[in-house]
């Protein structure tokens, strides 16, 4: 199973409305996608995250393409980890003097790509070539609730069946304060409420806000300071024994994986398989946080591609918890891949078939391919 090509493609929309997050507004929902053609004829495809900064979906042509491409072709794809490893060293010494995410954002659709072919080849879903299959269905979170209604938003995934959800904050304090606790009030106590601040505050205004938000009996909060304030994350896990947090979606080091799940600085740890340095990186770090009896609940923001890589990614780890699901309004998040991965009752089911088990749609993606 040589490899012939590394290719990347990048589907793009515009919104009809921007995705307002505390480091910035998305205008457009941009799917990083990577394709590997091998002689045999096999084609595996994987997904880089490419949401921030927003130049970053032209960054990643170059760096796939330019720098990760040559070290691959001609090399046999069956040996997915030793290329990811190849790719790993190749690139480590850039990872200072450049950018550490998104060389590893770049390897994760790449290494991705290789175990959906890998698993064509030996028609085996990845999962079990992980290691196996601990459970096939998973309970969702929604997140993703309309920004100019985020109680509507609660309410409107809870009738789809939702027993958890997610509101951002980190857009001022008293609106935050103000929008927790309106949803809190509408969904009721039954229902999760789960908080992400997208590593919006310094430690006093998360102290500030952490305990103004503790009233609403959040699930969990999660990255309230930044990925690698480890000192910041420590005085607030013992400042605030009795809130939850979540974190590891900004985690591009499974050293920072050991050192949180170690010191306990978190309760619920978020590899992503398309950022933090593919399915293989994603599922040692959620054994590591396994390892010391930590949930995972993995991460995911980007099309229906890379959600199925996520779904191996719980499958095959053995303490699980709710899993995410993006809600906006972002058809094309769904139409990339033929199968149906939407959740029914807040519930979804790890599709079937070899690889990652869904089947990209070339009309779509030729139809909303951006070339530039
Ligand atoms: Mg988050």
């Amino acid at each position: 199973m040589r490899i012939k090509g590394v290719h990347y493609v990048l589907c793009r929309m515009e919104l009809a409305a921007p995705i307002p997050l505390s480091c910035g507004s998305l205008t457009h929902r941009n799917f990083g996608l990577v394709r590997v053609e091998t002689e045999g004829g096999i084609t595996g495809w994987g997904e880089t995250s490419i949401n921030f900064p927003p130049w970053t979906y032209r960054e990643r042509a170059a760096t796939i393409e330019e720098g990760l491409a040559p070290l691959l072709e001609g090399e046999d794809a069956s040996d997915v980890l030793r290329l990811r490893d190849k790719m790993v060293a190749a690139t480590r010494p850039f990872t200072r003097m450049w950018s550490e995410g998104a060389i590893a954002q770049a390897i994760s659709g790449v290494e991705m790509a290789l175990w959906d072919a890998r698993g064509k080849e030996l028609s085996q879903p990845v999962a079990s070539l992980l290691g196996g299959i601990c459970r096939k269905e998973f309970d969702c979170y929604a997140t993703g609730l309309r920004a100019d209604d985020p109680v509507r938003g609660a309410l409107d995934a809870i009738n789809d069946g939702y027993r958890a959800v997610k509101i951002r904050v980190g857009f001022g304090d008293d609106k935050d304060i103000a929008v927790a606790r309106a949803v809190r009030e509408a969904i009721g106590p039954d229902i999760a409420l789960l908080i992400d601040a997208n590593q919006a505050f310094d430690l006093p205004r998360a102290r500030k806000m952490i305990g103004l938000l503790g009233e609403v009996d959040p699930y969990w909060i999660e990255e309230p300071v930044l990925s690698d304030d480890f000192e910041a994350q420590a005085r607030l896990r013992s400042e605030f024994p009795d809130i939850a947090f979540a974190w590891g979606e900004n985690a591009f080091r499974l050293s920072h994986y050991r050192h949180v799940a170690e010191k306990g600085l978190a309760d619920y740890l978020m590899p992503d398989p398309c950022r933090g340095g593919g399915m293989g990186t994603a599922l040692d770090a959620a054994r590591i946080a396994n390892a010391e009896g930590l949930p995972v609940s993995a991460h995911h923001y980007g099309s229906d591609l890379g959600f199925a890589a996520m779904l191996h990614i719980m499958a095959a780890c053995e303490r699980s918890d709710l899993v995410l699901r993006d809600v906006a309004a972002a058809p094309l998040r769904d139409d990339i891949v033929v199968e149906d991965l939407v959740p029914v009752g807040g519930k979804v089911t790890l599709p079937d078939g070899p690889g990652l088990g869904v089947t990209p749609d070339e009309k779509v993606i030729a139809a909303t391919q951006f070339k530039f």
